[in-house]
């Protein structure tokens, strides 16, 4: 079964994107299987290596939105895009909107090692 920390990669990195196309996240959201029973409406994923996301685990702790206490946002801004799924998609044609940004991220981290398991946030 796929731990909580296999799942975080599957639906959060990709070090070596974005492929610079609008149609990115209409890709990647299938291609990660975000899209079967249902299409996941907000979904990051951070094109950094997986280290330095990794890392973050260790940098400043915050409280999460949930108000759980194990969120870490990144010292630096790292590249990331954003994927919101766009008012006319319907399951199972999903759409989506591709935004690239630059910002801190903030995520939840859990277990021994301790690793990113939750996107929470981007800032
Ligand atoms: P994501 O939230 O990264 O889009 P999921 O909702 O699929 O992905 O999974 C998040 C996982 O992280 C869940 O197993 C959840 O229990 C766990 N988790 C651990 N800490 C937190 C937290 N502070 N906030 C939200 N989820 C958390």
């Amino acid at each position: 079964r796929e731990s909580r920390a296999m799942k975080f990669q599957r639906q959060h990195m990709d070090p070596d994107g974005p492929n610079n196309n609008s149609n990115y996240c209409n890709q990647m959201m299938r291609r990660r299987h975000m899209t079967e029973g249902w299409c996941k409406p907000v979904n990051t994923f951070v094109h950094e290596p997986l280290v330095d996301v990794q890392a973050v685990c260790l940098q400043g702790n915050i409280t999460c939105k949930n108000g759980q206490p194990n969120c870490h946002k990144s010292n630096s801004s790292m590249n990331i895009t954003d994927c919101h799924e766009t008012s006319g998609s319907k399951y199972p044609n999903c759409d989506y909107q591709t935004s690239q940004k630059e910002r801190h991220i903030i995520v939840a981290c859990e277990g021994n090692p301790y690793v990113p398991v939750h996107f929470d946030a981007s800032v």
